[in-house]
Parts: structure tokens; C-alpha cells; sequence
């Protein structure tokens, strides 16, 4: 088979260049503690930030709508898709995040490419922050608008992208809420502002900021009290939520019109009874109380402040997301790997998901978390943060 050699070539060039990924095996149910390659090792990874993801509420809710409505809808929303439970989901997410409506789609990356090529095409153009979401790119790239990247979080730059580009049918504004691998937030107050005057159409991924910011974990514009002033919130219910699937959320008309012209939501058939149920039961527990979401933040100041003392630099986080810089690949991997051996699982994270010079590990913060947990985590990058010279 001479014509799939280049698959080789370009595997073997992965490797060589160490950007080929090692996938590990997670072989028990996710939580604080996970089974991983036959090890049991305190999760540091996972976007589980309220625990959800094997919440008994969750798994009983799960398992009573299979059995009241089976396993999969066996169709496209648009055509026999449409369960009962897809309308009460979205209805509950228009409710928590204060808005007149909500879609649910496939995953959060799925939404990012219903909604941005759905509402912009050719004559518009996307300013898009230079570090947004790969499924922001991708989005974009299916519209037939022109994409102009402004520098990351510089409301002055996008400002002079807007008047630099003249000749513009409708503009739009795109930007991550919580940036995925710095953990710092966009500023919405001022994006909002410069939004008004040009009359751009806003659109803010808040899959890292719903169930961590604003009330409850209402999400990154309630956190900056500008409810019906984004246009289009989307997000994700794989992170904070625990489960799987995207959304976005804003005016009625925007709404109607994803349902009648997203193609993901045309064609491609609709999440399962189990999935959205499981997300009505997150919702429902947020919607009754924030002490999750208290309690992830009380983790993530305590460490942090723990770590800062030992003086590992933690970038620009001002969230859950903890990125402990280290600036060259070989050692981020090194750290990784010493500190899976104390018992802890916090993965290096290298170009190309970051530039080069900025290699990381990112830990992630989660309200599963005890105490003695963080402890532990603490003493390990403290023993193999010393053993490979990361700190003094
Ligand atoms: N947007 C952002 C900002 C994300 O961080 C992610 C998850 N990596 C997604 C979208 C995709 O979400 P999902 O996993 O639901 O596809």
C-alpha cells in the first residue's frame, strides 16, 4: 500500500518534532481520584469543575429517561428528532441564563459551527480574538464571511480592526469567554461598548465560564451583568455540566432562525434522552443553589495562593484554570510525567495548542476536590517541581 506511505512520514515527523500525543486510558468513573494506565492518580485534567460528570442526580435522571424513552431519537431534530426533553432542556438554559431563548446542538464545537456560519456570510466580517477556540476558526471558515483577528483581549486593537475595514455589510464580534488555556477573561464591558458603536453582532463562547462565573455559574455575562447585551452566548454542557452537547442562547429571532437554518441541526441527528435529561438534572441543581460553585472557587484560591507561595508562575488566570508555565516542552513533559509518578495527573500542554515558549501543565480546578487533595497535589509539584528545577 505505497499511497498511504505519506501517513507514515507524517506520523513519524509528529513524533520527531515530540507532538505526538500519548492518549492515556481513564479505566474508572471520573471524579477526584481516577484510575488512569492501571494507577490511581488525583485528576488534575478534566473539565469536571462541579463534579457532575458522575453525580448521582444526574446518573438516576439518565437512566430513568432511557427507560422512559430509550436510547437514541433516530433522527435529525428538524425531522423526529425533537423529544420533549430537547424542548425542556432548552427552555431551562434560556431560564438560567436570563435569556429570551436557547438551542441545544451536538457538543459545543458543533454550535460554533451551526451558528457563525449560519448568521454571517459573504459582505460581513468576524473579528475574531487571535486566540479564540479552535472551534471558532473552524466555524469561520465555514462562513463565507472574512475573519479579521484582533490581538488577544485588546479592546484598543479591535477597535482599530473595526475601522480599518470599511467596506463591511454587517459586522460581528467573536470572542471566548474564558480563554481555555490562559484561564483569563475577556473583557466583555469594553467589547460590548466598542459593539454598541459599530453596531457589531456579539457572540461569546462561554464554555469555561458557565457553572464557574457569574451567579451560580450563570456564565461570563452575568458575571459582567450584561444579560441581553451579548447577542449570542453559546457553551458547552461537556464541562461544568458534565455530560455532552452545546447550546446557544440569546433573542427569540436568533433562535428561530438557528432552528430553521444550522445545518448541524438539519442534518445531523439530535443528542440522546439520557444526555439532555442529565442536563435538565445539572441545571435544576444549579438553578436551586450555588454552593458547588462556591466551593470550586474556595479550591482554586486556596490553591493558587499555595502554589504562588512556592513560586510557580501561574500566568494570567484570574479562574479555575490554572496554567503552571513552564516555557519549554521537554520539561512541561518531564514535569508530567514525574508528577504522575507521586500520583498526580496534570497534563503538559505544547505547541501547537500553545505557542512556543509557553509550554504549560494546566491543572484543572474542580469542586470535588477536598482539601487533603490539594494538599496532596501541592507537596507533589513542590517535590518534582525542585527535582526538575522549575522552582528554587
Ligand atoms: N469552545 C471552547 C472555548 C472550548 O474550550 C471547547 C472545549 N474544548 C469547546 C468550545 C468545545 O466544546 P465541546 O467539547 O462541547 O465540543
Amino acid at each position: 500500500m505505497t499511497k498511504l506511505a505519506f501517513l507514515d512520514q507524517e506520523l513519524q515527523a509528529l513524533r520527531e518534532q515530540g507532538q505526538f500525543i500519548d492518549i492515556r486510558t481513564i479505566e474508572s468513573a471520573m471524579g477526584a481520584w481516577i484510575q488512569v494506565d492501571g494507577k490511581r492518580v488525583l485528576n488534575l485534567c478534566a473539565n469536571n469543575y462541579l463534579g457532575f460528570a458522575n453525580h448521582p442526580l444526574l446518573k438516576a435522571a439518565a437512566a430513568n429517561a432511557i427507560s422512559e424513552y430509550g436510547v437514541g431519537p433516530a433522527a435529525v431534530r428538524s425531522i423526529a428528532g425533537t423529544q420533549k426533553l430537547h424542548l425542556e432542556l432548552e427552555e431551562k438554559l434560556a431560564q438560567f441564563k436570563r435569556v429570551e431563548a436557547a438551542i441545544s446542538f451536538q457538543s459545543g464545537f458543533v454550535t460554533n459551527q451551526a451558528v457563525i456560519p449560519t448568521l454571517s456570510g459573504a459582505g460581513d466580517i468576524l473579528f475574531s480574538d487571535e486566540l479564540n477556540h479552535a472551534s471558532i476558526i473552524d466555524g469561520s471558515r465555514l462562513s463565507k464571511a472574512k475573519t479579521v483577528r484582533y490581538k488577544h483581549n485588546d479592546p484598543a486593537d479591535l477597535a482599530l480592526q473595526i475601522q480599518n475595514e470599511k467596506e463591511v455589510r454587517r459586522r460581528f464580534i467573536i470572542t471566548d469567554g474564558v480563554f481555555s488555556m490562559d484561564g483569563d477573561v475577556a473583557p466583555l464591558q469594553e467589547i460590548f461598548e466598542i459593539a454598541e458603536k459599530y453596531e457589531a453582532i456579539t457572540i461569546v463562547d462561554d464554555a469555561h465560564g458557565e457553572g464557574v462565573l457569574g451567579e451560580a455559574g450563570r456564565g461570563v455575562a452575568d458575571h459582567f451583568g450584561l444579560h441581553g447585551k451579548i447577542d449570542i452566548e453559546i457553551g458547552t454542557m461537556s464541562k461544568a455540566f458534565g455530560v455532552v452537547g452545546g447550546y446557544a442562547s440569546g433573542a427569540k429571532k436568533i433562535i428561530d432562525y438557528l432552528r430553521q437554518r444550522a445545518r448541524p441541526f438539519l442534518f445531523s441527528s439530535a443528542v440522546t434522552p439520557a444526555d439532555v435529561a442529565a442536563c435538565i438534572a445539572a441545571l435544576d441543581i444549579l438553578l436551586a443553589s450555588g454552593e458547588l460553585v462556591e466551593k470550586l472557587w474556595a479550591n482554586t484560591k486556596y490553591f493558587k495562593e499555595k502554589m504562588r507561595e512556592l513560586g510557580f508562575d501561574l500566568g494570567q488566570s484570574t479562574t479555575p484554570i490554572v496554567p503552571v508555565m513552564i516555557g519549554d516542552t521537554a520539561k512541561a513533559h518531564a514535569l508530567s510525567k514525574q508528577l504522575f509518578e507521586h500520583g498526580l495527573f496534570a497534563m503538559a500542554i505544547t505547541f501547537p495548542t500553545v505557542p512556543r515558549g509557553k509550554e504549560r501543565l494546566r491543572v484543572m480546578m474542580s469542586a470535588t476536590h477536598a482539601v487533603e487533595d490539594l494538599n496532596f497535589a501541592i507537596s507533589a509539584f513542590e517535590k518534582a517541581g525542585r527535582e526538575l528545577e522549575v522552582i528554587a
